[in-house]
This record gives structure tokens, C-alpha cells and sequence, in this order.
């Protein structure tokens, strides 16, 4: 038996460390902080490589115990780089990692090296009380996902396929939460796919014109019609496989309208009151339609002139069960009264991990001896994963840790922190999901 009270001061102390490298994303300079991780491997005796990246200053760190058997098992997926963190806003300085009130504040403390501190720490444990895998288990911590991960995930998969690719692939996305399921009961949110996206720019042109006699289809007057119609649409509801299971799932923990709505999500959502009811957690709405998102608009450059081209961007997200192309020729259709052009510019389908697997069991049964009920989700945001998933790999998110759900706003933003108790809880939870899954 592992004390975890033990492995708390372990896995604190090298997530506070590994907070300390900046590692802010442009321009990422992950490297040294893959030799950190790699001069700890050595010492632990454990087989470790750093993979290059584009640039020299850039590095991937990846780690293999090997299983017994031959093949790879399970591969434990994170990232080096973070975003970046303005130290005027924060109450402590983002690269100190410094505890203040049991909790662990840095950039990064919950996105994502806290996987990267938990997962090494889980390899370290397996290799000292020399338990025996059945297969490869991989640590793979890489450069660039907080900017799409060209130099990172992208890169090492083409460049390294035998280090990287891996039937089962756990990476971040999932968080656990308090305050959503009735009677403080625990939720944990695993995400099991994602949506696509594409990045689309809208293009016109018209009569440019003298602003004192308007011209009714001007180029930015059509722009701004269509950009409206936009805003107005409202996409069918499409529920994935997840989070038909979701509701099912969150069914059974309510009683009465909610329960029967639920239970009935795919033939009821649409009412107009319920889906509003849905759409209030914007997560939640987001998760079971496409979106857009209007980001930029750029219509002219003076005052008094009507100009001869308008132009915008639209951030648009895909949900699993569809594709960017079909979301493509919707938008087509919606734009043809206002004859403008549709152009996406870089775009990833939206993908999905089956949940009767049994790695999906094995994490559904450690976190229920837990206390905490798990349920699938489909992420509105993307990571790293779907470039495994779209190889054939099963990928699910899952950083376990168990946080109010305003937590999770620090993700990216201010104040950023994980508590010394959800270290110890998510190591052990993590320790164990791996061994049941992977020892002989
Ligand atoms: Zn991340």
C-alpha cells in the first residue's frame, strides 16, 4: 500500500517547481523545462527522451516504464507551455508558485501542469514498488498546445509515431465540480470528444459611394444584414452519444420535470423554453449545437466614405455526429441572399471517444469508489487529444481534481491555483486508474 499522505509533499513540491519555469506560450521555450523533467526521470531510473521540436529552444518530453507483455497501453498526455499571465493583475507572482491558504498558485496549477507533475509522480510510484504492466505506459508532456500544437502534439506525432501513437490516450479536458448535482453529490465532467472548428472569413464587395447618399446593398450594409442573421440562427440540436449519455446520466439525479426532461432531452430540447433553459450553462449549450462566434469585423477606413469592400471573421464550432463541411454548406446556404464569400481559412473535425470501452469503466468505477459520479461530456474548446483520436486512438480528458465550478474561471485568467488537497486526491485517483488498467 502507497501512503498518499506521503506523496503529497512530493507531487506539491515538483508542480510548485515546475510552475517556476516560464514557459508562456508564445514563445513557449519549453526545452529546459523537458530536461528538468528528464534529469527527474534519470534519477528514478526510468527510460526518458526529449523529442525536438521546430525550434531549437522547444522541446517535447516523453518517458516509458514498458509492460511485460510487448505493445503499448496507455498513453498520459500534458503540455509544457502555458498562456500568458499579466504579474500586475495576480496577487502572487504566476512563475513562484507559492502556497498561500492550502492552495498552489501559478500559471499553469490547473492547465494543465498539474497533469504533468501529477503523471510523473504516478510513473515514479509504479517504478519504485516495481509494479509489473501488462504494457507500455508513456508520459508524453509536449511544446505549443496553448497555440494549436504545431510544434508540439502535431509535430511529434508525424515526426515520432513509434514513441507516440497509443491505443488509449488520457488527457486534459475534464474537471470534477461541486454545486451542480442535488445533495452535494460529486460530478466529475469527463470529457470524452470535442467539437471541430473551423475559422471563417466573410468577404464582399459593392458600390463604394460618397456617405451622404446612401446605397441600401452596399458592401458593409449586406455584410452587417448577414452578420445579423447570423446572431438570430438558431442550429438544430445535436446530441453525441456522450451527452445523450450525460443526460441520461444527470437524469437519475433529479426527480419530477427535470428528470422527464432530461430523460427526453433529444425529443423536448428543441421547445423553446426548455432550450433556453439548456442554453443559460453556456457550456452546456454549447456542447449539443454549432455555434458562431463573430470576432472581427472590418467594414472601412473613413468617416464619409461608403467603402468597396467589407469584410469578417467568425469563430465557428462543430458538434461530433457532424462535420465542418456540413456546417460549411449550411452557412453557404444562410449567405447566398446577401452575396457574400465564404471562405474558411484552417478548420479540425469535431471527435468523439466511444464510452462502452474499458478504460471509460475503469475511470467510471475508481472515481465511484470515490464518491464522485461521472458522467461523459463533449469539451466546446479543443486540446491536444483530437490529434490521437483522429489516429484511431481512444482519447478522454481527465484532470482529476474536484473544484467549485468557479474555480475553473481561473483556467487562462487570474489568480490561477490548485489546493495541496486536490494534488494528493488526483495523484492517487490518477495512480489508480493507471494500475487497475495497466498491472499484471
Ligand atoms: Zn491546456
Amino acid at each position: 500500500m502507497i501512503d498518499f499522505k506521503l506523496v503529497r509533499k512530493e507531487v506539491v513540491e515538483l508542480l510548485q517547481e515546475i510552475i517556476r519555469f516560464d514557459t508562456t506560450n508564445p514563445p513557449g521555450n519549453e526545452r529546459e523545462l523537458a530536461e528538468f523533467f528528464k534529469k527527474k526521470f534519470d534519477e528514478e531510473g526510468i527510460e526518458n527522451k526529449i523529442l525536438d521540436a521546430p525550434d531549437e529552444k522547444r522541446a517535447t518530453f516523453w518517458a516509458r516504464i514498458p509492460g511485460e507483455e510487448g505493445g503499448k497501453g496507455l498513453l498520459l498526455l500534458s503540455h509544457l507551455d502555458v498562456v500568458p499571465a499579466d504579474k500586475k493583475q495576480w496577487s502572487v507572482d504566476p512563475f513562484s508558485g507559492e502556497i498561500k491558504d492550502g492552495y498552489i498558485y501559478g500559471r499553469g496549477a490547473l492547465d494543465i501542469k498539474i497533469l504533468g507533475a501529477m503523471h510523473a509522480v504516478v510513473m515514479f510510484l509504479l517504478k519504485r514498488n516495481n509494479i509489473k504492466l501488462k504494457k507500455d505506459l508513456i508520459m508524453l508532456s509536449v511544446a505549443d498546445e496553448e497555440e494549436g500544437g504545431e510544434a508540439g502534439a502535431k509535430y511529434v506525432l508525424e515526426k515520432y509515431p513509434e514513441l507516440t501513437e497509443c491505443p488509449v490516450v488520457l488527457g486534459e479536458g475534464g474537471y470534477g465540480t461541486t454545486g451542480i448535482l442535488p445533495d452535494n453529490k460529486l460530478l466529475f465532467s469527463l470529457s470524452t470528444g470535442e467539437k471541430g472548428f473551423v475559422w471563417v472569413k466573410v468577404k464582399t464587395k459593392g458600390q463604394p459611394g460618397h456617405g451622404s447618399m446612401p446605397i441600401k446593398d452596399s458592401a458593409p450594409n449586406r455584410l452587417i444584414e448577414f452578420l445579423h442573421i447570423l446572431i438570430n440562427h438558431k442550429f438544430q440540436l445535436k446530441f453525441a452519444d456522450s451527452m445523450r449519455e450525460f443526460f441520461k446520466g444527470f437524469a437519475s439525479h433529479q426527480g419530477g420535470a427535470a428528470k422527464l426532461i432530461m430523460n427526453n432531452v433529444q425529443s423536448l430540447g428543441s421547445i423553446g423554453f426548455i432550450r433556453k433553459k439548456l442554453e443559460e450553462n453556456p457550456k452546456l449549450g454549447a456542447a449539443i449545437q454549432n455555434t458562431i462566434s463573430v470576432t472581427m469585423v472590418n467594414l472601412g477606413y473613413k468617416g464619409n466614405v461608403i467603402p468597396e469592400e467589407a469584410e469578417a471573421r467568425l469563430d465557428c464550432r462543430v458538434v461530433p455526429g457532424t462535420t465542418v463541411d456540413d456546417f460549411l454548406s449550411e452557412l453557404r446556404k444562410l449567405a447566398e441572399p446577401y452575396d457574400v464569400e465564404i471562405e474558411p481559412l484552417i478548420s479540425f473535425n469535431p471527435n468523439e471517444s466511444p464510452i462502452d470501452t474499458e478504460i471509460y469503466s475503469v475511470i467510471k468505477n475508481v472515481l465511484s469508489e470515490e464518491g464522485v459520479v461521472m458522467l461523459p461530456f463533449i469539451s466546446p474548446g479543443i486540446t491536444d487529444t483530437r490529434y490521437f483520436r483522429m489516429r484511431g486512438s481512444l482519447g478522454y480528458g481527465i484532470v482529476p481534481i474536484i473544484v467549485p465550478v468557479e474555480e475553473l474561471n481561473r483556467i487562462h485568467g487570474i489568480d490561477e491555483r490548485v489546493s495541496v488537497d486536490n494534488m494528493e486526491w488526483g495523484t492517487k485517483v490518477m495512480f489508480e486508474i493507471v494500475k487497475r488498467y495497466l498491472a499484471k
